[in-house]
């Protein structure tokens, strides 16, 4: 991987986004263990009214008019965590209960939400 050996060449110049080096559900949360050595806790219920798939956030026209999916009501399986996997080395994309699946969260947005509200 020559490219590879490039970027850490570079690395005291560039500051690669941070990736969480660990992933745990513990009770209702997802903890994550970032690879700058921070952590961050997010209550899974507080997650999943995050989702910021065009089903759940809306999609935003040029009028600013947001228009959502068909509301389906969330139910206690909506914030249970199935499966969690990783896309493109930027992004979670977990899998619940209710069989929802389109959310994409990246890495920068899962930091966002964990902080205290
Ligand atoms: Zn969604």
């Amino acid at each position: 991987m020559h490219f590879r050996r490039i970027a850490e060449h570079l690395a005291p110049f560039y500051s690669p986004p941070v990736r969480p080096e660990n992933l745990q559900q513990i009770g209702e949360e997802l903890a994550i263990k970032w690879d700058d050595g921070g952590e961050s806790f997010i209550p899974l219920e507080k997650m999943r009214r995050a989702c910021p798939c065009a089903g759940c956030a809306g999609e935003k026209d040029i009028m600013g008019n947001v228009y959502r999916g068909s509301e389906k009501p969330l139910s206690p399986a909506s914030f249970r965590l199935v499966r969690l996997a990783h896309v493109g080395g930027y992004a979670l994309q977990p899998v619940w209960g209710d069989g929802h699946s389109t959310g994409l969260f990246s890495f920068d947005y899962l930091r966002k939400i964990a902080e205290p509200t």
